[in-house]
């Protein structure tokens, strides 16, 4: 996929009672930059302080958020915002335009410590609409088109409500009135610091205790500096209080159905994190291992190579080759060009993916190429690496497309931003696709529009086995339109006969 979606962002905390934690949270966001890049933020706590909470954030990544190309900038806001609590976010917007006000965290300020608090949150809320409606008529006024400020309000609401500003009873009322994938990091004036996991257990989120301090993060990549062998997941309905020198871990909701997104494994998180106890880089190689046990073509070392789409599709391209006996035919084809923002980033997606790659002649030109990627979501990628890049570019003589996961054929109402039938390009075949395999003359068909030779899937079946865990504990919605929650399934209904109507005008 290289680049078609985005993640709905990282978050982190940590508490280091004899040091500086925001530093620990600026590292902890650097290492979660690949979950968000359109914003970054901190709030740091300090009871030495008049003002005992203090936030920054920007637009950016997280380098120019914290003003690190300025070594005078970066050494100010540390001290400046130095404490021994803080908690961070990465951002990537799938509510509401990507503008300073939408960055997190969102800091409320009160005179009374504990109903001053900050938080930021990962996911999407899918009964947003209905929560506005509730605040409205308590006679709230929202100002932004974000779930984070409907988020922030219903914190203050349940602060008032509950006896003592328990956070336990605050984050229970929260997942009785929230539908959605959310994981909360949220500090406040007393310095209490909270990573909340949602009962239904869509994201990641790790904690650790190392010589030092406490640290939580919404991945393992993030925790592997502190303490490697000592990183645990919290489980679906669990909050954990970083404290000075452990983590306590509490349950404030039952467990729902555990919904882990598979797409954690396949694109989102970093290669070297480890998910639910498995390790990333250990599930693309077994995807592409059963990539190779479903092939269909008599792929030879005289007249093919194979090639991954970069990066995540590495590693499953790697294992294919290997798995077909066929390690030496496994090549680069397509290298990354310079990675940097520019403001061809927000104009066009197709200029964006024509400029991202530089073809390999050497490797492709009069070649059979086997091309692996690790999904397609609206196929503006693959076609432009098939046509463009390796074909036209490339000179290859015949291009075959290997996708890692069953075809996306339904939106995320969860964070991911794929949000609508129409712009999916698996999402016209619904009807003629099972457990991840188009029926005959489907996968031509859907190669012919990708300008390939062929065009193989995964099956669910092989995926499953990939991951190695419960189908019955995974998210797979957006293969299926089988959606965990309530108003996730709503929402699907709603969508889907809109885009009925619209395929039918035509
Ligand atoms: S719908 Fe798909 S992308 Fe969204 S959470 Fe579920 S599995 Fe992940």
């Amino acid at each position: 996929m290289s680049g078609e979606t985005e993640e709905a962002c990282g978050i982190c905390a940590a508490s280091c009672p004899r040091g500086n934690a925001l530093f620990e949270v600026y590292k902890m966001s650097k290492e979660l930059q690949h979950r968000g890049q359109s914003g970054a933020g901190y709030t740091s706590f300090n009871p030495r302080r008049k003002m005992i909470l203090t936030t920054h954030k920007g637009l950016g990544l997280v380098n120019e958020v914290y003003q690190v190309s300025n070594t005078e900038s970066f050494g100010q806001l540390m001290e400046i915002h130095a404490g021994p609590r803080a908690i961070g976010h990465n951002r990537y917007g799938t509510s509401g335009v990507v503008s300073q006000q939408h960055v997190q965290p969102f800091e409320r300020r009160h005179g009374k410590l504990w109903k001053w608090f900050s938080f930021g949150f990962n996911g999407h809320i899918t009964n947003r609409e209905e929560l506005e409606r509730s605040l409205k008529r308590d006679g709230y006024h929202l100002m932004y088109d974000t779930d984070t400020e409907v988020m922030m309000h219903f914190i203050s609401k349940y602060l008032e409500e509950v006896k003592d500003g328990d956070m336990k009873d605050v984050f229970r009322n929260l997942s009785q009135d929230f539908d959605g994938a959310y994981n909360i990091v949220y500090i406040n004036g007393e310095g209490t610091t909270v990573v909340v996991r949602d009962p239904y257990g869509f994201k990641p989120l790790s904690y650790t205790v190392a010589e030092g301090g406490t640290y939580s993060a919404s991945e393992s990549n993030a925790l592997n500096y502190y303490n490697i062998e000592g990183i645990e997941d919290l489980s679906p309905g669990e909050m954990a209080f970083l404290e000075n020198e452990e983590v306590r871990v509490e349950r404030y909701a039952p467990q729902r159905r555990k919904s882990f997104c598979y797409f954690e494994f396949l694109y989102f998180a970093h290669v070297s994190s480890r998910l639910e106890g498995r390790s990333v880089y250990q599930v693309r190689k077994r995807v592409g291992e059963e990539l190779a046990r479903m092939e269909f073509l008599n792929i030879n070392e005289k007249e093919w190579v194979i090639i991954p789409v970069p990066n995540t599709a590495r590693p499953i391209a790697n294992a294919y080759a290997k798995a077909l006996g066929l390690p030496e035919i496994y090549e680069e084809g397509l290298i990354e060009t310079t990675k940097g923002r520019t403001f061809i980033e927000e104009s066009s997606r197709h200029l964006k993916v024509m400029t991202k790659f530089h073809p390999l002649r050497s490797v492709l030109k009069g070649k059979k190429v086997v091309v692996i990627d690790d999904s397609i979501v609206r196929s503006t990628t693959m076609k432009t690496i098939v046509n463009y890049h390796l074909k036209k570019l490339g000179g290859a003589k015949e291009v075959h497309v290997r996708i890692g996961t069953p075809p996306i054929i339904a939106p995320c109402y969860y964070g991911i931003d794929m949000k609508t039938f129409s712009e999916l390009f698996a999402a016209p075949y619904q009807d003629r696709i099972r457990e991840g395999v188009p029926e005959e003359g489907v996968a031509e068909e859907m190669a012919r529009r990708l300008g390939a030779d062929s065009l193989m899937y995964q099956s669910m079946e092989g995926l499953i086995r990939a991951i190695g865990m419960p189908r019955s504990e995974l998210c797979t919605a957006c293969l299926t339109r089988e959606y965990p929650t309530p108003w996730g399934r709503r929402t699907d209904e709603r969508a889907y006969r809109e885009y009925l109507t619209k395929s039918a005008k035509g």
